[in-house]
């Protein structure tokens, strides 16, 4: 205080007395004997100086504009400075800025706010932008710890929350502010905002408002950020928040017209703030638990969470909305069950839908799906959208190869040969010719033709369980669909079922390495059992269908060992676990060493685009250019092309395969965390971004839960995650997610598990 005394007398040379004020900085009131008041703001170690000049820019700006809002001004020093420094005798530097003071009413001390205060705010919110829209300054192109378009720093915290209820509350509210705001922010309108619209920085006189104070948290960013976060704080305490929020959405728009999506963002905005002020509450309690006015709107932000967490952003958002006459959620009042009977009558009753209630989708983005009321889903289980869903990239490379050229192999086009020899530069020698197809049933069906001609024979080893594709060839040699529902029950003639192996259960579970080479030594034993020569051994190089099993190592040497000697060919299966899934390895069959004669490859080369892709040697491709022309209507075309080259372009420029590595290892090792807490577990697997949590009733029994399984993954639903079961038990929970997810995505993943499973 005595310093701060001083710093006024020596710079600014006033003489008064101070008092400090409430919040999180340290703030005085200076009041002169002729009864002037200012507000002395001492500076944090870590504010530059650069800062108080925006400050001051934004401050004069408002003020020339003449809006009726008193702003605080900054008021120089002796020398002209907006900064004070003053060396302390102690030989500290305090730094500091003077400002005339704001007289007004709080917000937050002016009662319950009529409709037309909240349109005022609105109002006076986006005029404010419209002003700061001639201020540019470097100093605003930063972030910070209340950042709301950076909100998912403060995810983290959420473990410091004591109680369960508000735990999962606060959960739910940071999911669907990551997945419904912060991905959608950069397109939005930008500028520069106030950055702290609370009710503490909002002065009001009856339903005016008069002043505008705080400009410490200013910053560069998406202009529905400073409405949201005003709003948050507007919508505190009223009996029907969202009608207070149309009425500030109402006068912001009036003055700026807020787009549909700024609109759409808004309520999922609101959660990311209220969240913020909830877990920074949380955070600070674990330090300073007797500092009262940091945790001033906690109960109510609290209370607004529990409000409007249960609501559907899609509703909660067209409800705010209204007013404009803008429809940010056009889908939401369409009928799911009217879509059931639609497709019961024109659709094949043989396609499956996922869930005991299933989800009608309406968009995809990144890791998450949203379905018609804008609740999101994060997407444990879609490999196939491996980039993520929708990726720019993507989507933007097909469009416009769409609209200038599509034809066929037939003619020479720069696109095919580019992705092959891209495609080709991933594999190891002496894997060098590709084919290009739609599917990975396709793809499957000619690697069968492909060892077949090379080798002249006509018989195939399968691993037991496996799933290859539906074409009449592959259901034959997929044990997952000939042995299960609908299927004959046995093999046909040419196809020889090899064991999975699997490490967890099976004759060699538990070796480790012996187990490998005992499990490779199988597909020697099946080979001299088959009574004919085999023409290949077709295995995926991990197992999806099988159960997400993991070989033991060393079983695809062993196994490709019996298999040549043989005079067959190996042909690795790559659809659901290869372009980096695995993250030590781009293809999976790396992991243990091998290479194979014919790789197959599907899903996620196209990231949601239908195409496949074989890749083989030299000879057996030449084996195969027999004279019959091999051709594919739209194999390889050059839409295709441009897709796939835009899906390895962004595996390789955002680090996805590395990144799958840290993320999938981080869920792996959660999910392996909770196996103390919940006996049911009884395996958890996986390389990367491709796991298995395998279900048993007893661990020693190894008693399949099938059930609880399909049970878990509907209630895991039902919370926001999207997960399967598979497996010849079908008590393997699946995770193989888009290759973007974070590790907030996984924190939450182990976090939902875990609650859920409390219930079994
Ligand atoms: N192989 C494997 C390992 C698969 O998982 C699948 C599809 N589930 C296929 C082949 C067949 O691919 P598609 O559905 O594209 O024909």
């Amino acid at each position: 205080m005595k310093v701060a005394e001083t710093l006024c007398l020596k710079e600014y040379g006033l003489r008064g007395i101070l008092t400090l004020l409430g919040g999180h900085n340290e703030n005085f009131l200076l009041e002169t004997p002729a009864g002037t008041r200012y507000v002395l703001k001492v500076a944090g170690a870590d504010e530059p100086s650069a800062l108080f000049d925006l400050e001051y820019a934004m401050a004069e700006a408002l003020h020339a504009a003449d809006l009726g809002l008193a702003v605080p001004r900054l008021i120089p020093t002796h020398e002209g400075q907006f900064e004070a420094c003053y060396e302390t005798p102690a030989g500290t530097t305090l730094r500091g800025r003077l400002l005339t003071f704001v007289d007004g009413r709080p917000w937050n001390e002016a009662g319950l706010p009529t409709p037309d205060r909240l349109r005022h705010l609105g109002r006076m919110l986006a005029q404010v932008h419209r002003v700061f829209a001639t201020v540019e300054h470097p100093a605003a192109r930063r972030t910070h710890r209340w950042d709301l378009a950076q909100a998912t720093q403060v995810r983290p915290l959420i473990p410091l929350v004591p109680d369960e209820e508000q735990r999962r509350l606060v959960d739910r509210a940071m999911h669907v502010y990551a997945a419904c705001a912060a991905p959608r922010l950069a397109a939005l309108p930008h500028g520069l905002l106030h950055g702290d619209v609370n009710d503490e920085n909002v002065l009001v006189d009856g339903d005016r408002i008069t002043g505008l104070i705080d400009f410490g948290d200013a910053l560069h960013g998406p202009l529905v950020c400073d409405l949201a976060i005003g709003f948050a704080y507007a919508l505190l305490d009223q009996s029907d928040p969202l009608a207070a929020g149309a009425e500030v959405v109402a006068g912001y728009h009036a003055e700026r017209a807020l787009t549909e999506d700024e609109l759409a963002v808004l309520v999922p905005l609101v959660l990311g703030r209220l969240s913020t002020t909830v877990l920074i509450a949380a955070e600070r309690r674990t330090h300073t638990p007797e500092h009262p006015t940091w945790y001033i709107t906690e109960d109510a932000a609290w209370d607004l969470l529990s409000h409007l967490v249960p609501l559907d952003p899609a509703e909660a958002g067209a409800r705010l909305a209204e007013p404009t006459g803008l429809d940010p959620f056009p889908e939401r009042e369409e009928d799911v069950d009217a879509l059931l009977d639609q497709r019961a009558r024109f659709v094949n009753p043989a396609l499956s839908l996922a869930y005991r209630e299933p989800i009608r989708m309406v968009r995809g983005q990144g890791q998450y799906l949203f379905d018609q009321r804008g609740r999101p889903f994060l997407d444990l289980v879609n490999n196939v959208c491996h980039v993520g869903h929708c990726h720019p990239r993507v989507v933007e490379a097909g469009q416009r190869q769409m609209a200038r050229l599509n034809t066929n192999t037939r003619y020479l086009y720069d696109g095919l040969t580019d992705y092959a020899e891209r495609l080709v530069a991933t594999l190891p020698d002496p894997l060098e010719v590709c084919f290009f197809v739609n599917s990975g049933s396709e793809a499957n069906e000619l690697a069968l033709r492909l060892a077949r001609t090379y080798t002249g024979r006509n018989d195939m080893l399968v691993v037991d369980g496996a799933y290859h594709g539906h074409t009449s060839s592959l259901i034959a040699l997929s044990p997952y669909k000939f042995m299960g529902a609908g299927g004959t029950g046995h093999p046909e003639p040419w196809v020889h079922i090899v064991p999975v192996a699997d490490g967890y259960r099976g004759p060699h579970k538990g070796q480790g390495r012996d187990a490998g080479t005992a499990y490779g030594d199988e597909v020697g034993r099946v080979i001299e059992e088959a009574g004919a020569p085999v023409a290949g051994f077709i295995s995926e190089s991990l197992l999806g269908c099988g159960g997400q099993v993991i070989p033991p190592e060393g079983y695809f040497e062993t196994a490709y060992q019996h298999v040549r000697a043989a005079g067959g060919v190996c042909i690795a299966d790559e659809v659901q676990v290869g372009f980096g899934r695995v993250g030590t390895h781009f293809w999976a069959f790396e992991m243990q060493g091998v290479v194979p004669d014919i790789v197959v490859m599907g899903k996620p080369i196209g990231n949601g685009h239908p195409m496949a892709a074989v890749v083989t040697t030299r000879a057996i491709a030449d084996a195969f250019a027999n004279g019959m022309e091999f051709f594919a209507t739209f194999g390889g075309n050059p839409v295709s092309c441009a897709i796939g080259l835009a899906v390895l372009d962004v595996i390789r420029d955002e680090g996805l395969q590395v990144h799958a590595l840290t993320v999938g290892t981080r869920l792996r090792d959660g999910l392996r965390g909770l196996m103390t807490r919940h006996e049911l577990i009884g395996d958890v697997r996986g390389a990367g971004l491709f796991i298995g949590v395998e279900l048993v009733r007893d661990r020693a029994t190894l008693e399949p839960a099938a059930e609880e399984a399909t049970d878990l993954v509907n209630r895991l639903k039902a919370r926001g995650l999207l997960l399967s079961t598979d497996g010849p038990l079908h008590n393997v929970i699946k995770i193989k997610p888009p290759m973007v997810l974070t590790a907030d995505d996984a924190d939450l993943a182990v976090r939902l598990f875990d609650e859920e499973l409390v219930a079994f």
